[in-house]
């Protein structure tokens, strides 16, 4: 495999490092600004945390599977790739939350489970008269603007007390970070929201507000699907690259990021990566096939997890040393997909998450969906259900829970744990024969870890390296986890990378 070291490319060359969402999107924005781009992705596979795999003869997402509508970033990306007409809303059932004395539901107006409404019959029956009471104070509280940093659990515990932190915040933030929201950075995980409650004059108001935009628009739904899966994003958009001439290149791992000089004289980015193959069972291996491939270019969007960005980036930017994000917690996702009718009655709505104080229960939060998205239901026929169970949360044991285990590891272990748990999380007996099929996919690290200070050290690090000529950093970790915030941010950073070349670019 030949690098292009030595092209005469007439237009200014990008290289992207790491073929997720977050360098995908960059690349588009690079090619649509003129640039020829190359794309470089250590697996086989394009997309990163966006993925599938096969269970029982369904296609299905093996990471995200959704994406938020606070804003219009993503479904604008999916219309450019011609998939508007596959965006689908959720069920409206909503997901549940299991609480040491039982399941509840969820209510559907918070915003990382901190609710609009602390007398809302869904929130009073979760929190409690005396919970609720202790909410609403957060109206008469003074809401100064935002100084400084917080935590969630700051930020929840002192406007509305532990139990709206304790029933519905941990819950949620579990679920969908991994971590513990007394860790969690409040401007990364939930952006804007501070700023709102100095608006608006309380947390309640501000969430309010926020799923007030959301449901102005978006006709109730926080987040929304593509029919088919939202790995079918990253096909088109893989489609849409090959199609504008950028060049992806996968099994490729960046190893090396230099400052060189061109054949011309000029400087450049030299960019040397090795071929890279996975074993058996996934576990990545680096395999030395021939020379390390070199790739020359003007601009350098890395789009790589926290710490491997970092990493890439420390002899190109040696003023980064110390600087490395804290890599993410591993997530594991155990498939399960069941012959059981009962399951028809989607007995806990699109799913459930698990309040950390609750024994007896390992998984962190269950995804019923086939009860949460009408086209796999359809595809897997009555009586056919997939439920997916999330094990692993970042940090240390959880506040009130005496000798937390350190969970189910293997394969066998988590499938176990799986059928104890969704029997249990969902209130019907489960046997080995239901099962039609099941799987297990780990994600080490992919979830930034957003703790407190992380959008600090996250300037920090684009500072140290936007000083540096034709640089940027795009991901999760810098944006903020989810495509709502990594999309936009790619293609945010993207254009000011090109716009700083302008003169360069043929006309
Ligand atoms: C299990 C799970 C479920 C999620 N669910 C949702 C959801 O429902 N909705 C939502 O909005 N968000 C969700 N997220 C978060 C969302 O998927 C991520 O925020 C987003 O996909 C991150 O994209 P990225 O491009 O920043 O990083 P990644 O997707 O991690 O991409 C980085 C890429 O770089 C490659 N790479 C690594 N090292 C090198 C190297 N040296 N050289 C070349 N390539 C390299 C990797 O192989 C990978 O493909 C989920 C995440 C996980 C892990």
């Amino acid at each position: 495999m030949e690098g292009n070291a030595g092209d005469q490319a007439r237009a200014p060359r990008a290289v992207v490092v790491g073929g997720g969402i977050s360098g995908l999107v960059a690349a588009l924005e690079l090619r649509r600004a003129g640039l020829d781009v190359t794309v470089l992705e250590a697996s086989q596979r394009w997309g990163g945390c966006i993925g599938d795999h096969e269970v029982a003869g369904l296609t299905l997402d093996s990471g995200a599977e959704s994406f938020a509508t606070r804003t219009d970033a993503v479904r604008t990306l999916v219309d450019e790739i011609g998939l508007a007409d596959e965006i689908v809303p959720p069920d409206p059932s909503g997901a549940w939350v299991l609480l040491p004395e039982g399941p509840r539901q969820l209510p559907k107006t918070g915003v990382l489970g901190i609710p609009a409404n602390p007398w809302d019959a869904e929130v009073r029956a979760a929190l409690g008269f005396w919970g609720s009471a202790r909410a609403s104070l957060d109206r008469w509280l003074p809401a100064r603007k935002p100084r400084g940093e917080a935590s969630v659990a700051e930020l929840v515990r002192a406007r509305m007390g532990r139990r709206v932190l304790e029933r519905l915040v941990a819950p949620v933030v579990g679920g969908v970070h991994s971590a513990d929201p007394a860790v969690l950075d409040a401007d990364m995980v939930a952006p804007g929201l501070r700023r709102l409650m100095a608006e608006r004059g309380s947390l309640a108001a501000a969430v309010a507000a926020q799923r007030g935009a959301v449901e102005g628009r978006k006709a109730g739904s926080a987040v929304a699907g593509i029919r088919g899966g939202l790995h079918r994003i990253i096909t088109a958009l893989v489609g849409r690259l090959e199609a504008e001439g950028v060049r992806l290149v996968a099994g490729h791992r960046a190893e090396r990021l230099d400052r060189a000089t061109g054949t011309d004289g000029d400087p450049l980015w030299r960019v040397g990566a090795v071929m890279h193959s996975e074993d058996a069972e996934n576990q990545a291996v680096v395999a030395l096939l021939g020379p390390e491939d070199t790739y020359d270019a003007d601009v350098v969007v890395v789009a790589l997890g926290g710490p491997a960005a970092v990493e890439l980036l420390s002899d190109a930017v040696p003023a980064l040393a110390g600087h490395e994000p804290v890599p993410g917690p591993e997530v594991k996702l155990v498939t399960l997909v069941l012959d059981c009718p009962a399951l028809d009655a989607r007995p806990r709505g699109t799913g459930i998450l698990v309040a950390p104080q609750v024994g007896g229960v390992e998984a962190k939060a269950l995804t019923h969906a086939t009860a949460k998205w009408a086209w796999l239901a359809e595809e897997a026929g009555p009586g056919t259900h997939v439920v997916r169970l999330s094990y692993g949360r970042a940090g240390d044991p959880v506040p009130g829970v005496a000798g937390v285990r350190s969970g189910p590891e293997t394969d066998n272990e988590l499938f176990a744990a799986a059928m104890r748990d969704a029997s249990s999380l969902l209130g019907v007996a489960l046997s080995p024969e239901d099962v039609l099929g099941w799987d297990v996919v780990r994600w080490q690290g992919a979830l930034p870890f957003a703790t407190v200070g992380h959008r600090a050290r996250v300037a920090t690090i684009r500072s140290l390296v936007g000083v540096q000529p034709g640089l940027a950093v795009v991901g999760g970790w810098a944006a903020g986890n989810g495509l709502a915030a990594v999309v936009p941010d790619a293609r945010a950073q993207a254009i000011a990378l090109a716009g700083r070349l302008e003169g360069a670019l043929p006309t």
